[in-house]
């Protein structure tokens, strides 16, 4: 059996999904299939901002975030190592906790040297320390949802520019695109006052959360017509 517990980490939480939804998607889905499918449940997500339905944005969210991880399981993309590089406990832009790009009027992303003793164990410790970077006091809910719709845009054309190239360093774009799209959703469970890891685990208890298999044997037609 496979679960999600609250003290999983982030890497864990990317195994999860390799062993819940690795077959199926390998069965079912090419990259592009996935993305899709990151697109039609964060946007369902972002419907429920629009309509002020919690439960609504909650459910769908967390649905992409396994279709994300799925997406960098197939790309063989450490999702924990990248938001580690990109946000060592500071922001990526300004080096700063809380960010302060907007004072500093940053133009150029800082070199920044990773203090390895603050880096976050488990996925809450790596929410708690994007509520540091980027407290939700300081933005809507509203600024970081189309935050989240601009970095789910940068991811594809980080990945149009990788599978033209097939260069090293138009996937490195992708991994950072990746980083920045997770510390956005995790921003996203910030402002509603959501607690990931615990939300994961309540629905993630028993592998699948549709079928409760590992791997999932939720055919394609009920996955492509599920309702959320
Ligand atoms: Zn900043
Ligand atoms: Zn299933």
């Amino acid at each position: 059996m496979s679960a999600v517990n609250e003290n999983i980490s982030l890497a864990g939480f990317q195994d999860f999904t390799r062993a819940v939804y690795g077959q199926s998607n390998d069965r079912y889905f090419s990259q592009n299939d996935i993305e899709f499918n990151i697109e039609r449940f964060a946007m369902r997500g972002l419907k429920g901002i629009r309509k002020g339905d919690k439960e609504k944005i909650k459910q769908n969210l967390l649905i992409t975030s396994t279709w994300f991880m799925s997406l960098l399981n197939q790309l063989h993309v450490n999702l924990e190592e990248e938001v580690w590089k990109r946000f060592p406990g500071v922001c990526s832009y300004c080096n700063c906790a809380p960010c302060a790009c907007r004072e500093k009027k940053t133009e150029e992303r800082l070199k920044i040297v990773p203090n390895e003793s603050r880096r976050p164990k488990t996925l809450r410790e790596i929410q708690d320390m994007f509520r540091v970077i980027y407290p939700p006091e300081k933005r809507t809910l509203e600024d970081v949802s189309i935050h989240l719709a601009e970095e789910i845009g940068e991811l594809s054309e980080a990945l149009l520019a990788y599978r033209g190239s097939h260069d090293d360093r138009s996937f490195e774009q992708v991994s950072l695109e990746a980083a920045d799209l997770f510390s956005c959703l995790v921003g996203v469970f910030n402002s509603l006052d959501l607690d990931l890891a615990h939300e994961l685990a309540a629905i993630f208890y028993d592998n699948c959360h549709v079928c409760h298999s590992a791997p999932c044997t939720c055919n394609f037609n009920a996955i492509i017509n599920y309702k959320s």
